[in-house]
């Protein structure tokens, strides 16, 4: 589906896998960044390394094929292997068989201080060139980086840039797409609406702003209450989605509720968001009450807003 796939999804499985370290040491980088240009390591700093490059594959795990980053663990005899996977082989070294016991390698952790690599979406476009330490946080937020489809209900495995996405959610998953900053949008849900174990998930794509946001309605169990809940995502990072804004109203028989948020990037899951509770949340029985008629049937009308902050 998305250009060069099989390129992108290694990719993405070593940006989750080595996440944890990233986080400890994002905050920590701008110092190193100075620290490191003074450690003389004998390698020439400058040499900006290939994946061509010998020493990039000293630094790759031969279990999961991902970079390794601090601590990088070695056995009695030397073979290296990263911290993830020390636990996945139980402390049995892959290659020998050895106890791997608690051995650090320290020069393979400082020979990594000292390389510049570029970032991994070269081949998408980005030409940045970043010391192997802060590399992670640049992918992290790099523009490049391809996002995963934000469909919600089935895993998803496609994945790209924006445009690619909205191609796809149109086309593969049969999203509605709606130009405009304002909405109104009717759930109707026929079957048994106390049936909210099997939670459900409709998505529609709105097109404001020349930007693309999903707007998200859900139903699930909220601790042992069925609730539904709406909320908006925006079809880029963090960083922008800030810049919106988003209103959502709910109501009838001279009740209403509303909602006023900033949408959440697609980067957040959207059972994050949900787990978050960022959104408008309506319980049950509000929900039956709000639809009318005998409450058999789920009818649910929730307007809405985008804007753009400041
Ligand atoms: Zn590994
Ligand atoms: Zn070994
Ligand atoms: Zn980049
Ligand atoms: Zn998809």
């Amino acid at each position: 589906m998305a250009p060069g796939g099989s390129a992108f999804k290694e990719v993405i499985v070593s940006h989750l896998i080595s996440s944890d370290y990233e986080t400890g040491k994002a905050k920590s980088e701008a110092k190193s960044n100075i620290t490191m240009t003074k450690s003389v390591v004998g390698l020439n700093r400058k040499n900006v390394i290939s994946s061509k490059n010998g020493v990039h594959d000293l630094l790759v795990c031969p279990v999961c094929k991902n970079l390794m980053y601090p601590p990088i663990h070695q056995c009695p005899n030397g073979h290296t292997l990263c911290s993830n996977c020390k636990i996945e082989v139980h402390n049995i070294c892959p290659t020998c068989h050895h106890d791997l016991r608690n051995i650090r390698c320290l020069a393979l952790e400082k020979v990594a201080e000292s390389l510049d690599l570029p970032c991994r979406y070269q081949t998408l476009g980005c030409h940045a060139i970043f010391p192997y330490y802060s590399k992670l946080k640049h992918e992290q937020n790099c523009g490049f980086r391809p996002y995963n489809c934000p469909y919600a209900g089935s895993e998803c495995s496609v994945f790209g840039d924006i445009p690619t996405l909205v191609s796809h959610l149109k086309d593969d998953h049969n999203v509605d797409m709606h130009d405009g900053c304002t909405f109104s949008h009717r759930y109707i849900k026929e079957a048994n609406p106390f049936e909210v174990e099997n939670a459900t998930w409709m998505l529609t794509l709105f097109n404001s702003f020349g930007r693309h946001f999903c707007l998200h309605f859900e139903a699930f169990q909220l601790d042992t209450a069925p609730v539904y809940m709406a909320f908006l995502r925006f079809m880029g990072n963090e960083s922008e989605a800030k810049k919106f804004g988003y209103s959502l109203e709910v109501g009838a028989n001279g009740r209403k509720l509303t909602w006023q948020g900033i949408p959440r990037s697609i980067r957040d899951h959207h059972r994050k968001v949900r787990d978050n509770q960022d959104g408008l949340i309506i319980q049950r029985k509000l929900a039956l009450y709000f639809s009318g008629g005998d409450r058999k049937e789920l009818k649910l009308r929730i307007t809405g807003r985008i804007w753009k902050e400041g």
